[in-house]
């Protein structure tokens, strides 16, 4: 697979606590401060893990999240997924994330039921979407959109399957190499939607 070498840029889904919480936190107080505090960090289009590893949550939980998920791009599946979760992004970031590889225009479907939380643009991760898992305890984040879905606005319930977007390469995605990066987060608190203990959606997805 080319991929791997061709997303050498792909710097932008880096997690950090050490640096994204002070940034969230120190001097703002207010969610859209806190946004602009953000877009100014390395981390701009992450889900920032506030924890080294992810806390001890229930299984019921991640079982239920798995139950309902799917593969968010249409015509893919789970064989063709690969594991780029660990993978390094940059010298000093970890992906936490899996990308996936389709067409430009490609439908990007919701993975979940669950509703939106915030249309979100970056630098780095270009056209995005986080959303809510039915259960609140997750939040899935969708990037490099080529578009959005007309009407999708923050706060509108979605229903698993359906198009929230289409594959592209806004942001620092490759040009030539269009795809979804795709990750998930446990949440304690889904209204800061930018943080989460981040799950690997590779493991959820890979036999279904
Ligand atoms: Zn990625």
């Amino acid at each position: 697979m080319k991929e791997k070498s061709d997303l050498p840029a792909d710097t932008s889904h880096s997690v950090s606590a050490s640096v994204s919480l002070p940034n969230v936190l120190s001097s703002t107080s207010s969610v859209d401060s806190a946004v602009a505090q953000r877009t100014d960090s390395t981390t701009e289009n992450s889900l920032s893990v506030v924890t080294p590893s992810p806390a001890p949550f229930s299984d019921a939980a991640l079982e239920t999240l798995r139950d309902e998920l799917i593969i968010p791009v249409t015509g893919v599946f789970s064989r063709e997924l690969r594991d780029t979760f660990t993978e390094a992004r940059g010298s000093n970031r970890v992906h936490d994330a899996i990308d996936i590889p389709a067409p430009r225009g490609t439908p990007v479907i919701a993975a979940t039921p669950g509703r939106v939380l915030k249309l979100f643009t970056s630098k780095a991760g270009g056209l995005m979407v986080y959303a809510a898992d039915s259960s609140e305890r997750f939040i899935l984040m969708y990037a490099h959109l080529d578009g959005y879905a007309p009407d999708l606005i923050d706060g509108a319930p979605l229903k698993r399957g359906q198009t929230i977007g289409s594959v592209g390469t806004t942001g620092n995605a490759p040009p030539n190499v269009p795809h979804l990066h795709f990750a998930i987060a446990r949440s304690a608190d889904i209204s800061k939607w930018w943080q989460g203990a981040a799950v690997n959606p590779y493991t959820l997805l890979k036999n279904k």
